[in-house]
């Protein structure tokens, strides 16, 4: 298993104020990042479909990043801008732009507020959508998470790894969930076993997460 993001080299599971539920604007966590001494950053706002079913509302338009108006003007680390894609169904529909625009770095997550079918259906819902999209994605995130991993038994989280391995897809470590004891730890420590490629994310709503909470997954992959 091959950690992408050791360390300082950043973090790329994050949630700003300026394009969905995060605490915290982009320019307020890039300079944070500086004092972190990360080189890289991904902010990774929800998809329309959550934003939309949560009532979030539109604060600024995101075509003035596509339009390359923003700049970090703040120090050297390296900003991308991505997605938390929904998985909506089980037939593997995503939703992965936000306000009609997909941005490249994408990251696809299964939340129950926005997945239409039976929760068992879960992990066809994920087969189905890597055999349509998976070249897109970057990483799975929380797989493990309590809202679906009652709907899997570990043979299920195997074949999605594997499944992710073959498509040079990462998984992910979601600081976050294993903090606030919202992830599965047999399933999360088998998923760990069985990955090839892992990404080891806050997943930040707060500033507070985003400087704290990946040294607990860290120590966490230690033990
Ligand atoms: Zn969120
Ligand atoms: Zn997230």
């Amino acid at each position: 298993m091959e950690i992408i993001n050791p360390g300082n080299a950043g973090d790329f599971h994050i949630h700003s104020s300026t394009f969905s539920d995060g605490f915290n604007s982009i320019d307020e966590i890039v300079k944070a990042a500086g004092e972190l001494d990360y080189l890289e950053i991904a902010f990774t706002d929800h998809s329309q479909a959550l934003s939309d079913a949560y009532g979030m509302t539109r604060k600024t338009h995101y075509d003035i990043l596509s339009a390359g108006r923003w700049e970090n003007i703040y120090n050297n680390v390296k900003v991308t801008f991505g997605v938390e894609a929904d998985l909506l169904n089980d037939n593997g529909d995503i939703c992965d732009d936000i306000q009609g625009i997909t941005p490249d770095f994408i990251i696809l997550s299964a939340h129950r507020k926005v997945f239409n079918s039976e929760p068992s259906r879960i992990k066809s819902g994920y087969l189905n959508a890597i055999a349509r999209f998976g070249k897109t994605f970057n990483m799975l995130g929380h797989l493990c998470t309590r809202q679906f991993a009652d709907e899997m038994d570990s043979n299920d989280i195997l074949e999605i790894v594997e499944v992710a391995n073959e498509n040079d897809i990462a998984l992910e470590l979601n600081c976050a969930n294993l903090v606030y004891d919202k992830t599965d730890l047999i399933k999360l420590k088998l998923m760990i076993k069985h990955a090839r490629l892992l990404y080891v994310n806050s997943d930040a709503h707060t500033m507070n997460e985003f400087i704290g909470i990946r040294q607990q997954g860290f120590q966490f992959l230690e033990k």
